[in-house]
C-alpha cells in the first residue's frame, strides 16, 4: 500500500495541513525524494525549519557525537553542556538583551506562549497587542493571541488588541507607511485600551503566514517608540525569518529596533525540535518550575541548535540568503513582468512571497490559481507552498544554502507551472482535496 494511503488510514488529521499529495522517503542537501524516488526541488524547507537543507553532515555528526553519552534527557533537575552553550551562544546574537536568559523550548508555539504567561505574570498585567493574520502557535496560549483565520474558532486572551499588520501592497485607507496604524493604537491607548494594561505586543518582524508581508520601513520603530513610551515590552516572533534567513541573523535588525524578548524557533534546531526565548532576567527569573516540559534543553536538540549556528557561520549562510535570496528576488520580478497573476514579489533574504491576483488593479486574489500553482510546481519537481489570509501567496523559505543555479531551477519550474494552469492543465477535481489552509 502507498505510503499516502496508510497515512489516511493511520495518521490523525488534527495536524494536516495539506497542499498536493508529497510522500517523502529522504532527501538531501535542497532535494527531498519523494516515494516513486522523484527528486524535488525543496522552495519550503518544510516551513523553514530545515534550515541548513536536509541531512546537513554537521548535523548529523553533532547528533551522533551527543548521542554516544547523552548528558539526560531534559535540563529541569541537572544542567547540561550542550543547553548551556546554547545559550551563551544565542544572549550576543540578540543586540538588546541586558542581563539576558535564555528559555529553551520545542516549538515556536510553546517559546510564544511561555513569553506571554511570564509577562503577564511578571508584570501583573494581563492584555496583550498583536495583528491581525499574525500566527504565533497551535497551543492555547499562542493561539489566544494570534491573529490568523486559520484559528478564528480559538478562544482569544482577555483584551486582546489585535491591529491591522501594516501592507504596503494593500495598505489600510490608502496609507503606506502604517503612520495611520500607529495613529489608532494611539487611539485605543486614549480610550478602550489603556496602555498601563498593557503586558506586551507581540509582532512577526515579517507577517509570515499571514502573507509575507514586510512592514514599511520606519512602522517597527515607531512602534518601538509607542512600546518604550509605555513601558510595554516588545516581543519579536523571529520562529519563521529569524536564525538568518533574512540575510541578519534577527529579522528585526533591519527595522533597526531593540525588542525585550526575541523567539527562536523552526530554522533554529534545523530540523529538530527547538526554540529558544532571549529575554530581560527580571521576567526570565520570575518564577521556577513555571514554563517547562520533561525534554526541554535535552542535549540532542541543543546540540542542533549548536551545529545551526555554527554551520551559519562556518558556511557564511547569512552572506548566502543575501545573496541568493536577490537573485531569486530579482528572478521572481522578472517572472512578475511576465505573467499578470503575479501582483507583487517581495520579501528579505531568504524569505521571500509571490502575491497572487486575477486582476493587477482590483487586487482580487488568486486563491484557487495559487492551490493550482504548488499543485503543479510539486508536479514539475518543486515543493512550496502558500499562505495568507486569502491564501493567495505563494511562500519561498528555502534552506539557507540554495544556490544560484537552484534558485534559477526554481523560478524555471514557477514560470512553467504558471503558464500550465493558465492553460487549464490542472482541474478543479485535482486541487478539490487539497484544502490548504483552508481546512
Ligand atoms: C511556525 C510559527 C510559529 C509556531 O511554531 P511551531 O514550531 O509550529 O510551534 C510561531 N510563530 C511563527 C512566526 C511561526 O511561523
Amino acid at each position: 500500500m502507498s505510503l499516502l494511503r496508510r497515512d489516511e488510514n493511520a495518521l490523525s488529521k488534527l495536524q494536516k495541513l495539506r497542499f498536493f499529495p508529497l510522500a517523502i522517503t529522504g532527501g538531501s542537501g535542497c532535494y527531498l525524494i519523494d516515494e516513486e524516488g522523484r527528486r524535488l526541488l525543496d522552495f519550503s524547507a518544510s516551513w523553514g525549519a530545515a534550515s541548513l537543507g536536509n541531512g546537513h553532515p554537521a548535523l548529523r555528526r553533532a547528533i551522533n557525537e551527543v548521542m554516544g553519552s547523552p548528558a539526560g534527557a531534559s535540563i529541569l533537575s541537572a544542567v547540561n553542556q550542550p543547553a548551556i552553550e546554547l545559550a551563551e551562544a544565542l544572549i550576543p546574537l540578540v543586540s538588546g538583551a541586558k542581563d539576558a536568559r535564555v528559555w529553551i523550548g520545542h516549538a515556536g508555539s510553546d517559546a510564544n506562549e511561555a513569553v506571554l504567561r511570564a509577562v503577564m505574570a511578571a508584570t501583573g498585567k494581563k492584555r496583550i497587542i498583536s495583528f491581525v493574520g499574525a500566527y504565533h502557535g497551535c497551543t492555547t496560549g499562542s493561539m489566544a493571541i494570534s491573529g490568523h483565520t486559520v484559528q478564528q474558532d480559538a478562544e482569544k486572551a482577555e483584551g486582546l488588541l489585535l491591529l491591522p499588520y501594516p501592507d504596503p501592497y494593500r495598505p489600510v485607507d490608502g496609507d503606506h507607511s502604517g503612520q495611520n496604524i500607529i495613529e489608532r493604537l494611539k487611539h485605543h491607548f486614549a480610550t478602550d485600551c489603556p496602555p498601563q494594561e498593557v503586558a506586551a505586543l507581540f509582532f512577526e518582524p515579517i507577517l509570515s503566514d499571514g502573507g509575507l508581508i514586510v512592514p514599511p520601513e520606519g512602522f517597527m520603530k515607531r512602534l518601538e517608540a509607542l512600546c518604550k513610551e509605555h513601558g510595554i515590552y516588545m516581543v519579536a516572533d523571529e520562529v519563521k525569518v529569524g536564525s538568518g534567513r533574512t540575510g541578519e541573523f534577527s529579522c528585526h535588525i533591519h527595522d533597526n529596533i531593540e525588542p525585550d524578548f526575541v523567539v527562536f524557533g523552526k530554522g533554529l534546531g534545523g530540523g529538530l525540535p527547538l526554540s529558544a526565548v532571549v529575554g530581560p532576567a527580571t521576567v526570565m527569573n520570575h518564577a521556577s518550575a513555571f514554563a517547562m516540559q520533561t525534554l526541554h534543553g535535552n542535549p540532542v536538540s541543543a546540540s542542533a541548535g549548536l551545529a545551526v549556528l555554527q554551520t551559519l557561520h562556518r558556511e557564511k549562510l547569512l552572506e548566502n540568503a543575501v545573496d541568493v535570496g536577490g537573485y531569486l528576488l530579482e528572478r521572481l520580478q522578472d517572472l512578475k513582468q511576465k505573467h499578470f497573476l503575479i501582483g507583487d514579489v517581495r520579501g528579505r533574504g531568504l524569505a521571500l512571497g509571490v502575491e497572487l491576483v486575477r486582476d493587477r488593479s482590483t487586487k482580487e486574489p488568486a486563491d484557487i490559481e495559487a492551490a493550482k500553482l504548488v499543485f503543479r510546481s510539486f508536479e514539475l519537481g518543486l515543493v512550496l507552498y502558500y499562505v495568507g489570509l486569502s491564501g493567495n501567496v505563494l511562500e519561498l523559505t528555502p534552506p539557507l544554502t540554495l544556490s544560484r543555479a537552484q534558485a534559477d531551477e526554481g523560478v524555471d519550474i514557477l514560470d512553467q507551472a504558471i503558464s500550465d494552469v493558465l492553460a487549464g492543465v490542472v482541474s478543479d477535481e485535482q486541487v478539490a482535496a487539497y484544502k490548504g489552509w483552508g481546512g
